[in-house]
């Protein structure tokens, strides 16, 4: 049974990732450490160390479907879709998914945004293991889930190469039932 406390993995990957991100300070406003996993996809070791241990974890998993977050969850999301040969579901931003689909609206830090997903692409009862590069409030994958719910299928956990603790959104999603797992964490926000 999962465990909907936030977990991470052991300490010596977590050391060789965190190494493998670059932080732009005050990037793209003043305050913010932007997390930025370009450097981590210009080393294919790096990548493939990141795609192993997620691949590893939900290879022990059953579920039916990878969601993968508008845009960075895509690379991951894509490259476990093929090592886990698992259907791959894209939770867009508003306006860029051709078909019916269903949308909801969430708050960001300042204002509201939609995310969208095609109807069709989850079917009632379905099991989806979302992903994204980072969790830092947590508002994205809350809003995937719903979109999920929406469908009448269920999250297996949210998961991601990073996470902000500070932030709280691991927490915030525990708190909604919603189990979350990364690779690395970086204090701040
Ligand atoms: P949130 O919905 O607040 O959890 O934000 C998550 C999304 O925002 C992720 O898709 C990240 O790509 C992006 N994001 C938020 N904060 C940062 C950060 N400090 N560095 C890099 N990406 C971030």
């Amino acid at each position: 049974m999962l465990s909907l406390t936030h977990t991470d993995e052991g300490s010596s990957v977590e050391e060789y990732l965190r190494s493998q991100i670059r932080t732009i300070a005050d990037w793209p406003r003043q305050g913010i450490q932007f997390r930025d996993i370009t450097t981590l996809l210009e080393n294919p070791q790096a990548w493939k160390k990141t795609a192993d241990v997620l691949a590893q974890r939900y290879s022990k998993m059953e579920f039916d479907r990878i969601g993968a977050l508008d845009a960075r969850g895509f690379l991951i999301g894509s490259t476990l879709s093929y090592l886990l040969d698992k259907p791959l579901v894209l939770f867009r931003k508003k306006g860029k998914l051709p078909a019916k689909t269903l949308c909801v609206a969430y708050d960001l830090e300042y204002g509201q945004a939609e995310l969208e997903m095609h109807a069709d692409s989850v079917s009632p009862g379905d099991k989806v293991l979302l992903v994204d590069d980072l969790i830092a409030t947590g508002g994205t994958l809350l809003a995937a889930d719903q979109l999920i719910r929406k469908a009448g299928a269920s999250t297996l956990e949210a998961a991601a190469i990073i996470n902000l603790p500070d932030l709280k959104g691991a927490d915030r999603l525990n708190a909604t039932g919603i189990a979350t797992f990364s690779l690395c964490s970086f204090a701040g926000e």
